[in-house]
């Protein structure tokens, strides 16, 4: 508890205490004089709780007068309380005030609490790095760490700053990151992120980045921005408070006068005290406490559960999506396959095979894309930089580079017809990377991409949560892409594509969208950006560590499991769940409630423990959303 939940914790009890002494010392029952039936003495004596616990909501809704920003809870408590003690009801005036404090006490003490658990679990930012100098280390503010400096990170420590570790070797986990605790061992030359934890060797560390552009600083910067961008849900409800308060409040207004008119021309006694209070009852009920805090807490909650499970969701808008998506795209290399092609067969025609596979690894030696890398793994020798010049990569069709002097161009049966190049087809099945030296065609390498082990799983499950619509997009053949689509029983394929018919073929499947059914694009974020952005929601997968992706996708997973998928719209599913239940509980009981308060059926003390009672029972159920453990995946 904060200071000043305490404070208002001690003047809840001591002016529940005040009440029932003063309650027992003017009881009819005991009858001393002055105390038990004189309404001036009881006003004097009861204004002293009342005032204890009800002198700040009296001055916000004083202040709120003055600014012109007339009707909030606290105008509504202010002229209910105040209206109850002129009526003479000093009780039910002392114990809404109280009651609502409470309710107050109890909300912020759960919004912090979640607010605190969510910076737990993301329990990823470094205090200080250790700077490696001269005589031993020198713990300094990340932020000062420039770029090539060595820091060294012991064992139980965290990587505070992206580098390339540089010496030693240890076993590292990125569980605060991904969700999922698998060590992966690192060792000199290897690239290390932060937010990782070092568990068991000494690394000393190359930054390769300032602390700003550091993972960890991404990641952090992301989910504390993402309760900025709010839901349709969240708007909805500020706009409901923004007209509701004021009606409710004419509506206690009409409520006060008209009935007493009526009776008054129909010649009947007004009783004007009689419905005064009902109109106050009326305003006690009406506050709308419960929604205003509970569904902003929901999405909070949610987001916070989704970066526990290694899920980052950068605004409820996203997350409310992600409940309504009916159509998935996915892009094939890299996010429903591992991404690691292997050399299968090297079919050349005149030039030896270690000579192909070395000109076409040089060739490829700048490149970041899958094939690329793996070619270069295939080579499994050192590359010689220097012998390559010139190297242009077209997306989606290949690469050319001149290796030695000769021009060598790599890549599929476009990039083929690009250079004039009559090429042979080949009946293995398998991604063919057609080869052309000095623009004479030179063979094919066949490389195979396998499957990531979830995959299969993830679409049915996808299915089971009613995303029916699956759809695959590649720039490979064919051929490759109808045998993973069958694989997995993905239900629509397009293949061949260049990263911009991506883009044209999501902008025809957005037609199919509407408000409740959205399209979602996956994707690992390497030449598929402008789909990502396209989307409703843009999904970028084994994001660690990629910046591009982070910065164009909506949602960030973590790692590269297509499970997480499932995950994150389960998360988005219970949370929406949740925010409806809130909404239809919290509206339902207040209809009820006003009904009977206009009737003169609910008295004021059943107004404030319906709304205090309410509220706690919509945030107790906001905080569920945060529990994403056991969301099936
Ligand atoms: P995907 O849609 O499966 O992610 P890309 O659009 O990245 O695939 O690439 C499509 C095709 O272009 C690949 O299947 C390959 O034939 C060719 N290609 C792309 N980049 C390269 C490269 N660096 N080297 C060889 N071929 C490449
Ligand atoms: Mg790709």
């Amino acid at each position: 508890m904060t200071k000043k939940q305490k404070k208002v914790l001690a003047r809840i009890i001591i002016s529940a205490l005040l009440l029932v002494v003063i309650g027992i010392i003017t009881s009819e029952k005991l009858s001393i004089p002055y105390l038990s039936d004189n309404r001036i003495v009881g006003l004097i004596l009861y204004i002293i709780p009342y005032l204890v616990i009800g002198y700040d909501i009296l001055k916000k809704a004083f202040k709120g007068i003055k600014n012109k920003q007339v009707f909030d809870e606290n105008f509504l408590m202010a002229v209910a309380t105040i209206g109850a003690m002129v009526l003479g009801e000093y009780r039910e005036g002392v114990a809404v005030m109280l009651f609502y404090q409470i309710g107050e006490l109890f909300q912020s003490y759960a919004v912090g609490k979640s607010r605190r658990n969510i910076s737990e679990l993301m329990d990823i930012r470094p205090d200080y790095a250790n700077v490696l100098g001269e005589n031993g280390t020198e713990q300094v503010d990340p932020d000062e760490v420039e770029i090539g400096t060595v820091i060294e990170v012991s064992p139980g420590e965290k990587i505070p700053i992206d580098g390339i570790v540089v010496d030693g070797t240890a076993s590292v986990n990125t569980s605060a990151l991904t969700g999922e605790s698998i060590p992966k061992t690192v060792t000199a030359g290897d690239e290390v992120i932060s937010g990782c934890i070092n568990m068991t060797g000494v690394l000393r560390i190359k930054t390769t980045k300032e602390f700003g552009e550091s993972t960890v600083s991404k990641i952090l910067d992301l989910v504390e921005n993402a309760s900025s961008k709010k839901s349709r849900s969240e708007n909805f409800i500020s706009r409901f408070a923004h007209y509701y308060t004021p009606a409710v409040c004419y509506g206690a207004l009409a409520l006060a006068l008209l009935p007493p008119i009526v009776r008054m021309i129909m010649g009947l006694t007004p009783d004007f005290g009689d419905w005064i209070y009902r109109a106050l009852t009326f305003l006690v009920i009406s506050c709308p406490c419960a929604l205003v805090i509970s569904i902003p807490l929901t999405f909070f909650a949610g987001i916070g559960g989704a970066s526990k499970a290694g899920v980052l969701v950068k605004g409820s808008n996203y997350l409310e999506a992600l409940a309504g998506v009916k159509h998935i795209v996915f892009d094939k290399t890299g996010t429903l396959t591992k991404g690691n092609f292997e050399v299968t067969g090297i079919h050349h025609s005149e030039m030896e095979r270690d000579e192909i596979l070395d000109l076409v690894a040089h060739a490829e030696s700048f490149s970041n894309h899958p094939i690329g890398k793996s070619v270069q793994e295939a080579y499994g020798k050192e590359l010689d930089k220097s012998r390559v010049t010139d190297v242009e990569e077209i997306s989606g069709k290949g690469i050319t580079a001149k290796v030695d002097g000769k021009k060598v161009a790599v890549g599929n049966s476009k990039m083929m017809e690009l250079n004039f190049v009559p090429y042979k087809d080949c009946h293995s099945v398998g991604t063919i990377l057609h080869i052309a030296i000095d623009d004479e065609y030179a063979g094919h390498i066949v490389i195979s991409d396998v499957l990531k082990d979830n995959s299969k799983d993830a679409i049915k499950r996808l299915k089971k949560l009613g995303v029916d619509h699956t759809v695959m997009l590649t720039g490979d053949s064919k051929k490759v892409a109808e045998h993973v689509a069958g694989e997995l029983g993905i239900s629509e394929v397009n293949s061949e594509l260049l990263p911009g018919d991506k883009v044209s073929k999501v902008e025809e499947l957005l037609e199919l969208t509407n408000d409740r059914e959205k399209l979602a694009f996956v994707g690992d974020g390497i030449n598929d950006a402008p789909v990502l952005s396209r989307a409703d929601v843009g999904i970028a997968m084994g994001a660690l560590g990629s910046d591009a992706a982070i910065e164009a996708a909506d949602i960030v997973l973590m790692d590269d499991d297509p499970l997480k998928i499932v995950k994150a719209i389960g998360i988005s599913k219970k949370c929406m769940r949740i925010v409806y239940e809130n909404i239809y509980f919290a509206i339902g009981v207040k209809i009820i409630c006003l009904i009977l308060g206009a009737l003169g059926i609910a008295n004021m003390w059943l107004a404030i423990f319906a709304d205090v009672g309410v509220m706690v029972i919509a945030v107790l159920n906001a905080i569920r959303a945060l529990m994403v453990k056991r969301i099936a995946v």
